[in-house]
């Protein structure tokens, strides 16, 4: 017996090593990973731990989808990963849409990761959502850390503050020591996949949605509730 998926929710532990997906930040030359306070639920204290945020995992997502998918059913901003995505095709008048239901719907026939990832339109003002979510994975103590050194050397640079006159340094190298965070460990990972929304217009489907009784009972009672 077939039946069909209305929405998938995966709720995992993924084991990472040796990983840099959550960097927050630079403190003069080392790197912080981002830190999260959670609740054990053990001991019931609170403790920190490795927070990595939906959005990077999305954007892994995404471009896992665009490496798996026909160039022609991309975008122009999209072919290139340009984060800009439809909104880079009105910019550019390659697409001059009349309002936003039409505007979306240009958008989700063009491209495959418009549909499915969302976007942002400055003219007309649209957005669609995302139709895979991603929540903040977070590390199931104990996540462990590690720091380690780097040097990034610039040949034929001249070196800062050495007060060698131009053209005696050609050859020497710069050096810039930094220090990176690596992390391993077992991360709690949600996330949740809407294929009914795929293809869907939901500026169109708002219109359409207001004529239905349901939908007018919905905006009358909204209606009373804004009274008080
Ligand atoms: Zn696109």
């Amino acid at each position: 017996m077939s039946e069909e998926i209305y929405e998938i929710a995966i709720l995992g532990r993924a084991t990472w090593q040796l990983h840099s997906l959550n960097n927050e930040g630079t403190v003069g030359n080392v790197t912080e990973p981002r830190s999260v306070r959670i609740i054990d639920p053990n001991t019931k204290k609170a403790v920190t731990t490795d927070g990595v945020s939906g959005e990077m995992l999305k954007h892994i997502h995404t471009e896992i989808m665009w490496v798996l998918d026909d160039k022609n059913n991309l975008c122009d901003a999209c072919k290139v990963l340009n984060p800009e995505k439809f909104n880079f095709a009105i910019k550019t008048k390659k697409a001059t849409p009349k309002n936003v239901e039409d505007a979306l719907e240009q958008a989700l026939k063009t491209c495959d990761v418009c549909d499915v990832q969302g976007f942002l339109l400055e003219r007309p003002t649209a957005s669609r959502k995302s139709t895979v979510e991603f929540g903040w994975a977070l590390g199931i103590p104990e996540v462990y850390r590690d720091i380690h050194t780097h040097a990034r050397h610039a040949l034929g640079e001249k070196g800062r503050g050495s007060g060698e006159q131009e053209g005696e340094t050609e050859g020497v190298s710069t050096q810039m020591v930094y220090h990176r965070p690596t992390r391993s460990g077992v991360y709690a990972v949600i996330s949740v996949f809407q294929p009914w929304r795929i293809g869907l217009n939901e500026a169109r489907q708002d219109k359409d949605r207001t004529n239905t009784p349901t939908m007018q009972m919905m905006l009358l009672e909204r209606e009373d509730t804004d009274l008080y």
